[in-house]
C-alpha cells in the first residue's frame, strides 16, 4: 500500500440518495424500462435544459445513432463532425452508413472551428454535430447561421456538458436536438444511460418510436420499420434522477476546482507556455462547466507530453492524453487531416477532475504537475 493519496482522473459522486432511489425501483419491480422514475427522469431533465421534450436512452452513443436515424440520415449522406473528439460521435454516423467529415477545432476552444465547417461543406452535407468539447460550448452562433443557410440539420453532442450555457440557454436546446451521456465519468451519471433533448414534436415522437422496436402506437407489435432497443431502465433512471438533486452543486464545484487549479498553477508558475480551458467568455457569454480540467503545453510535443503522462503517475496523479484526432484511425483516414486537432491533440493532457476533490488536492496535484513539468 502506498501512503500517498492517488488521484484518478475521475470519480462519480453518488451517495446515499442513489442508493436509495435504485433500491425504490427494485423494490417496485418495475426494473426494465417502464416506471415512474423514467418519465419523471425525463421530464425534470427536459426543464432544466430547457426543451419541451426529453427521450431517455440507453447511452450516449446509441443517442447520437437514434437522432441520426430519426432525422433520416443514410448512405450517400455526409456528416460534419469535429476531428477532435471522442470516437462515438464519428462512429455513430458510420451506424447509418452515412460519411462523417472531419472538420478542424478552434485552437483558443478545442470544438469545431466554423470557418473550417464552411469550407468542408458539399452537396452531399445534411447534418452537423458540434461537440462541446471539455464542457465548453461550441461556437453555435455561427454554426446555426452556416446550418440554416446551407440547411443542414444540427445536432448538438452534449455529452460533456450538462448545464454548460451560452447567453444564458442551456446547450441541447440549439440545435434540432442535443445528445446526453451519463456514462460514469460525465458530469451526472446513471451508471450507463443518455439522452435526447429537442423541441420538435415531430421529431420527439420519431425518437420514442425507433428506440422501442419500431413498434406502432396504434396496432401492438405491429412494426412498419427497423427499430432499436435503445431503451433506458427505471433503475438508471431513478439514479438520474437522484444526480439531478446534485446537478447545481456538482456543476459550481467542477467551476471551483478549475478556478483552484488556474490560480495555483499561477501561483506555482509553469516555466512553458500553456493554455488551460477556455473560461466563460463575455462576448458570446458562453459557460464552461470543465468537465475535464485540461491544459495543453504549446512548447511539449507528443513525446514529452507522454513522459509526462508517466511521471505524473509515478507520483499519484493520473492523467489522461487528449482525444486522437478521429481522422487518424485505421477504420477513417488512417491519417490526421486537421492541422489544429492534430497539433492540440499531440499537447494536450486532462487532469484529475472528480467533483469530489478539495482546494488542498488541487494544491497538492499542481505542486507535483509542476515539479514532472521542470523534470522535462
Ligand atoms: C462520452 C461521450 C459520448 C458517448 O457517450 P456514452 O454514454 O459513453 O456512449 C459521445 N460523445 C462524447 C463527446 C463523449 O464524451
Amino acid at each position: 500500500m502506498q501512503d500517498k493519496k492517488f488521484y484518478p482522473v475521475y470519480e462519480p459522486l453518488i451517495g446515499e440518495k442513489e442508493a436509495e432511489y435504485a433500491s425504490k425501483a427494485v423494490k417496485s419491480g418495475w426494473i426494465s424500462s417502464i416506471g415512474e422514475y423514467i418519465e419523471e427522469f425525463e421530464r425534470r431533465f427536459a426543464d432544466f435544459i430547457g426543451t419541451k421534450y426529453a427521450v431517455s436512452v440507453s447511452n450516449g452513443t446509441v443517442g447520437l445513432h437514434l437522432a441520426l436515424a430519426a432525422l433520416g440520415i443514410g448512405p450517400g449522406d455526409e456528416v460534419l463532425v469535429p476531428d477532435l473528439t471522442f470516437v462515438a460521435t464519428a462512429n455513430a454516423v458510420k451506424y447509418t452508413g452515412a460519411t462523417p467529415i472531419f472538420v478542424d477545432i478552434d485552437p483558443k476552444t478545442w470544438c469545431m472551428d466554423p470557418e473550417d465547417l464552411k469550407k468542408k461543406i458539399t452537396p452531399n452535407s445534411k447534418a452537423v454535430i458540434p461537440v462541446h468539447l471539455y464542457g465548453y460550448p461550441a461556437n453555435m452562433d455561427e454554426i446555426l447561421n452556416i446550418a440554416q443557410k446551407e440547411n443542414l440539420y444540427v445536432i448538438e453532442d452534449c455529452a460533456e456538458a450538462h448545464g454548460a450555457e451560452i447567453s444564458n440557454r442551456k446547450v441541447g436546446s440549439f440545435g434540432n436536438c442535443g445528445v446526453f451521456s451519463f456514462y460514469g465519468n460525465k458530469i451526472i451519471t446513471t451508471g450507463e444511460g443518455g439522452m435526447i433533448t429537442t423541441n420538435d414534436e415531430e421529431l420527439f415522437i420519431r425518437l420514442k418510436f425507433l428506440k422501442d422496436h419500431g413498434m406502432s402506437k396504434e396496432k401492438r407489435y405491429w412494426h412498419p420499420e427497423i427499430g432499436f432497443n435503445y431503451r433506458m431502465t427505471n433503475i438508471q433512471a431513478a439514479i438520474g434522477l437522484a444526480q439531478m438533486e446534485r446537478k447545481e452543486y456538482i456543476i459550481e464545484k467542477k467551476r471551483k476546482i478549475f478556478n483552484w487549479y488556474k490560480n495555483y498553477l499561477e501561483e506555482f508558475g509553469i516555466n512553458v507556455s500553456y493554455s488551460l480551458n477556455p473560461e466563460d467568455d463575455e462576448k458570446t457569454k458562453s459557460k464552461n462547466v470543465f468537465w475535464m480540467v485540461s491544459i495543453v503545453l504549446w512548447d511539449f510535443d507528443e513525446t514529452k507530453r507522454n513522459k509526462l503522462i508517466e511521471l505524473l503517475k509515478v507520483v499519484g496523479v493520473d492523467s489522461r492524453p487528449f482525444f486522437y484526432p478521429i481522422s487518424e484511425f485505421p477504420m477513417y483516414h488512417g491519417k490526421p487531416v486537421c492541422k489544429v486537432s492534430k497539433h492540440v491533440s499531440e499537447r494536450g493532457l486532462n487532469l484529475p477532475s472528480s467533483p469530489i476533490l478539495e482546494e488542498n488536492d488541487v494544491k497538492a496535484i499542481c505542486k507535483s504537475f509542476i515539479t514532472a513539468v521542470q523534470k522535462i
